[in-house]
């Protein structure tokens, strides 16, 4: 196979990594089904993640305790252990890193790995993916399994493929036999929301959406659509990127909106379900804001952005309440609302409102076109010499 001109990308995730984690500080745990819970007490405590053992018992993760307790009554139930998973993360990032500095962490148990070029150097890229599996078996006593491909997006399908202990290739190539007939809530980065909208409009594979016709795509979920169809096609050009330190993170939403809203009820309903998408890839990513961001933007165009301080977290319910009590202290109500939005970030301090984490498409007046190209371009000096280099309020008030 000639791949001489395509990249080769990794995705390492640890298989049911919690409990794994709890196996290796005790190995009394191995081979009885066992599961970490938030709170093993409770009967309505959650399972964070079952073993392989427990799982033959149909126990699942989000699974109620006395859910999973009715299944296989000899569960070993067992709380998280603090600072126990950070720790192996980053003893399993370790590993990863001896093979490539084109390392980007996906959550706190997967990462992709940019091995492009690396074949002289450590052999054909399932070789070292099976030398990664057995230093990450040996070291760390946990396993993991490991999708190849020439992209992001494949790679990670494909490591979703075969578990525990697989490693499976899926190039582009192979994408009309092993992917198209995948269901769709399989394919990467498909919540329960966006599967529903696909469902409606008789999308039920992967290989549907491949085909599906754009207008009607782009009709169901705008844009999105149209980037999910090039997914599905098994194209996808976004790097494998380190993670810069301490750079301003966020996850946002925001929608305009199909009329002008002047009644809270029902923007406190748009919050909800921009802010359930929001908490939706946040958990996927395993990342907690710090404080909640909302955006208005009033029919004539003037945006307010406004935000709060929380407790970490990434659960809707977090999210949505703050929103909903930042858009109570600060709407004006005698203006109507095209556009919302909200979001979390990892800003804990105040800073100055117009720091927007929020990146809206939109059509705009030139004059606001004006505003957003200025704010870009402050975006991106910022995350090339840091957050103190330019203070994005002074150069906007200039
Ligand atoms: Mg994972």
């Amino acid at each position: 196979m000639d791949r001489s001109a395509g990249k080769v990308i990794l995705l390492v995730d640890m298989n049911a990594f919690f409990i794994s984690c709890e196996m290796s500080v005790n190995p009394g745990l191995k081979g009885r089904p066992a599961a970490v819970a938030g709170d093993p007490k409770s009967r309505t405590g959650i399972i964070l993640a079952a073993n392989y053992e427990a799982r033959a018992f149909g126990v699942k993760t989000a699974m109620l305790v006395h859910e999973a307790l009715s299944l296989c009554p000899g569960l070993i139930l067992i709380p998280p252990t603090r600072g126990l998973y950070e720790k192996k993360s980053k003893e399993f990032m370790e590993i990863l890193a001896r093979y490539t500095p084109v390392l980007q962490k996906n959550s706190i148990d997967e990462a992709w790995l940019d091995l492009t070029g690396c074949e002289k150097l450590f052999g054909e890229p399932v070789s070292i993916a099976q030398r990664i599996m057995r230093e990450i078996q040996y070291e760390l006593d946990l396993w993991c399994s490991i999708g190849i491909s020439e992209n992001k997006f494949l790679a990670k399908m494909a490591s979703e493929m075969k578990k525990p202990l697989g490693i499976t290739e899926l190039w582009k190539k192979d994408v009309p036999v092993k992917m198209w007939p995948l269901e769709i809530r399989q394919m990467y980065g498909i919540g329960s929301r966006t599967e529903e909208r696909l469902k409606k409009i008789g999308i039920l594979t992967i290989g549907d959406l491949a085909h599906c016709d754009d207008g009607l795509l782009s009709e169901a979920l705008g844009k999105y659509g149209r980037e999910l169809k090039r997914l599905a096609n098994g194209i996808d050009e976004s790097p494998v990127e380190p993670e810069p330190k301490s750079v301003t993170r966020s996850i946002s939403r925001s929608t305009t909106l199909v009329r002008d809203i002047t009644d809270m009820d029902e923007a406190r309903t748009v919050l909800l379900s921009l802010a359930e998408e929001v908490g939706e890839e946040a958990r996927r990513s395993d990342f907690r804001g710090k404080s909640v961001q909302i955006v208005i933007r009033y029919n004539d165009f003037t945006t307010i952005t406004r935000q709060k301080t929380i407790t970490p977290s990434y659960l809707t319910r977090d999210i949505y309440r703050t929103g909903v009590e930042l858009l109570g202290e600060h709407w004006d109500r005698r203006r109507p609302i095209r556009l919302l939005g909200i979001g979390i970030s990892n800003i804990d301090d105040d800073i100055p409102v117009q720091l927007s984490i929020f990146d809206i498409n939109e059509e705009l007046p030139d004059r606001v076109k004006k505003e957003e190209k200025l704010e870009r371009a402050i975006d991106s000096i910022r995350s090339r010499f840091g957050s103190d280099v330019v203070k994005r309020a002074t150069l906007i008030d200039k």
